[in-house]
C-alpha cells in the first residue's frame, strides 16, 4: 500500500488544519509505533472526500463501497473503455468500475528501472536510485534510510471501443497479476520476461479499475488497476451483449 502518492500529497497540501474535514472510504487503520497512536493510511483504493457535508453515506453509496469490504466485492458496474472515458469527462470525481478488456501494452521487457521503482519504506515517496528520502514530511527523516522496491508499471487497456492509455499497475496488484514478486522478477532472464508478458498481453481480462479524471495529463484520465485476472468467456459474452444493447 502506498500512503503518499503525488495526488494525495497535493490534496493534503490544500487542507486547513482543524478546519478541513476528511471523509475517507477504504483506509487502512494501523498502530504506528513512531507516533504512538493509531494512524489511517490511504492507498489507490481509497476515496477521499474533503468536507463531505452531512451525508457522507450518500457518497459511499454512490461509489458502491461498503465498509469492511475490498472494492472487488463491491464494484459491480461494468463499462466499455469508451464509457469509462466518457464518464471521466462528464464527472470530475473518481469512480470505480469493471472492464472486460485486453492489456494491449505491457512493457515488461524494457529496462527494469521502468518496471520497478524504489520508494522510501517509511513514507512510500519515490526515491531516485537508492538515495535518501526527499519528502520533507517523512516520519523517518532522522533515521537511517530504508528503501522498498515495488512494481510500478504503465499498461494500456483496450476493447472494441477504444484504449485507455497508461494505467498504473503497482504493487501489490502487480505481483498478483504477474504471478511473481519483485525479487523473482529481477532475477528472470529477458526471455522469461517476454514469455510472462505474452501470457497476459492480448488476453481478455476482467479488470477492476479506479478512474481519476485529471486535467493535468494528456489523456485527461488516470486509471489504476485494482485487480486483474483472465476473464471467464461466458461472463464476457453476457456483459458484452448487455453493453452492446446501449
Ligand atoms: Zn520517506
Amino acid at each position: 500500500t502506498y500512503s503518499w502518492d503525488r495526488e494525495t500529497i497535493q490534496l493534503m497540501q490544500t487542507l486547513i488544519p482543524k478546519e478541513s474535514l476528511l471523509f475517507i472510504a477504504d483506509a487502512k487503520i494501523t498502530f504506528d509505533s513512531f507516533r504512538g497512536s493509531m494512524v489511517a493510511t490511504v492507498n489507490s483504493r481509497s476515496i477521499i472526500t474533503v468536507n463531505p457535508g452531512k451525508k457522507p453515506q450518500q457518497h459511499l453509496q454512490k461509489h458502491n463501497i461498503r465498509w469492511n469490504e475490498t472494492p472487488e466485492d463491491s464494484i459491480t458496474d461494468v463499462y466499455t473503455v469508451r464509457q469509462l472515458k466518457q464518464k471521466a469527462q462528464e464527472n470530475p470525481e473518481a469512480f470505480f468500475g469493471i472492464t472486460y478488456s485486453f492489456i494491449s501494452k505491457l512493457d515488461l521487457d524494457s529496462s527494469v528501472s521502468k518496471v520497478i521503482r524504489t520508494r522510501c519504506s517509511r513514507c512510500k515517496f519515490l526515491v531516485p536510485e537508492d538515495m535518501s528520502c526527499t519528502n520533507q514530511l517523512c516520519p523517518g527523516r532522522d533515521q537511517v534510510f530504508s528503501a522498498a522496491t515495488c512494481f510500478d508499471l504503465l499498461v494500456d487497456l483496450s476493447d472494441h471501443t477504444g484504449t485507455l492509455q497508461a494505467c498504473h499497475l503497482r504493487s501489490p496488484m502487480a505481483e498478483k497479476t504477474l504471478g511473481c514478486t519483485v525479487k523473482e522478477f529481477t532475477s528472470l532472464t529477458d526471455d522469461k520476461r517476454t514469455k510472462m508478458k505474452w501470457r497476459l498481453l492480448l488476453e481478455r481480462c476482467k479488470i477492476y479499475v479506479k478512474v481519476v479524471p485529471s486535467a493535468k495529463i494528456k489523456t485527461g484520465v488516470r486509471g489504476t488497476i485494482l485487480a486483474c485476472s483472465l476473464a471467464d468467456p461466458g461472463e464476457v459474452k453476457q456483459h458484452m451483449s448487455a453493453l452492446l444493447q446501449h
